[in-house]
């Protein structure tokens, strides 16, 4: 009999706010620093020399090539982002976009953008987009992908910052922020009231990147089918709208791992929506049904 419980612990809901708030205070606070450093104003010593650049694992990705070629970084991405980016990649491997459901800061600000749209539209919060445009559209940050690489690549710059709303968020108020970089940020507030994540969704090239890694994570968000009552709780949760109810592994491209959907949030039969290596107990992968979430 599975062992249905009214209210599951949410454990996770808080270490991964926790995490979140954290990563956002630091990403701001070395943004703050490395401004006001530039116009000459003291500074923190503790985090004297970092810079927005040097955390960031994207700028790690984009020089992958030119290091591999040239053997040197793209303009203005340090040593770190490389680090970072091998680290990210590493957790990627294990458990999937990580990254972009527990630690950056662009993700969590859409997600209390979200909570707020949640409170207005309730239910029809984030379900507007129709199927027929949302389905494709969410290959598009595959593009976008591939057009930053390329353009860095050919440039030997970093071509997105001045599109990056990730940058024009940390920014904002030093007067470096491209027009096209704010309009960016703004549009992706103001979508989060309606969409959840919708930069996540269909324009993050690093976003992207972690995504592929769903196809084949060690350890995946599995759904036991024997102990599943079908009442669609996890489908509810999921912040990318993904049918987790119809799964045995989650392998859909946009999963962020948040862990939303599991029995520790949302699903309430316990050790039914679990995170695990290996095949999940139940309804195989492949299956008509199963498939819809692949
Ligand atoms: S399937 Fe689960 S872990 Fe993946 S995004 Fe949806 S709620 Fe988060
Ligand atoms: S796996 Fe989803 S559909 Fe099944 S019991 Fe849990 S929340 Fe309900």
């Amino acid at each position: 009999m599975p062992t249905v419980t009214a209210k599951p612990k949410k454990t996770s809901r808080w270490l991964r706010r926790g995490i979140q708030i954290f990563f956002f205070l630091l990403v701001a606070l070395v943004a703050t620093n490395e401004a006001l450093s530039e116009r000459g104003v003291e500074t923190l010593s503790f985090i004297e020399g970092a810079s927005l650049h040097a955390i960031c694992p994207f700028g790690g990705v984009v020089s992958f090539w030119q290091l591999a070629t040239a053997g040197t970084l793209v303009k203005k991405v340090h040593e770190s982002s490389v680090a970072l980016a091998v680290i990210a990649l590493a957790l990627s491997v294990l458990f999937g976009p990580v990254v972009c459901g527990w630690v950056c800061p662009l993700g969590s600000l859409q997600e209390w953008f979200g909570s707020i749209g949640r409170r207005i539209f309730g239910k029809r919060y984030n379900t507007f987009v129709p199927a027929r445009i949302d389905k494709p559209l969410r290959y598009l940050r595959y593009l976008v992908l591939a057009w930053v690489s390329y353009m860095t690549i050919v440039s030997g710059k970093l071509f997105f910052q001045d599109l990056d709303p990730y940058y024009a968020l940390f920014n904002f108020w030093t007067g470096e922020v491209a027009l096209a970089g704010a309009a960016a940020l703004v549009a992706t507030i103001l979508l989060s009231l309606f969409v959840e994540r919708p930069f996540c969704k269909y324009a993050c090239p690093y976003g992207a990147f972690q995504g592929v890694f769903n196809l084949f994570r060690v350890f995946g968000v599995k759904r036991v089918a024997s102990t599943c009552i079908s009442c669609k709780a996890c489908d509810r949760a999921c912040p990318m709208n993904i049918t987790v109810s119809a799964s045995g592994t989650v392998r859909d491209h946009q999963c962020i791992s948040c862990l939303k959907c599991s029995s520790e949030e949302a699903c309430p039969v316990a050790d039914t929506v679990v995170l695990a290596a290996g095949k999940a107990e139940g309804k195989a992968e492949g299956t008509a049904e199963g498939k819809e979430a692949v």
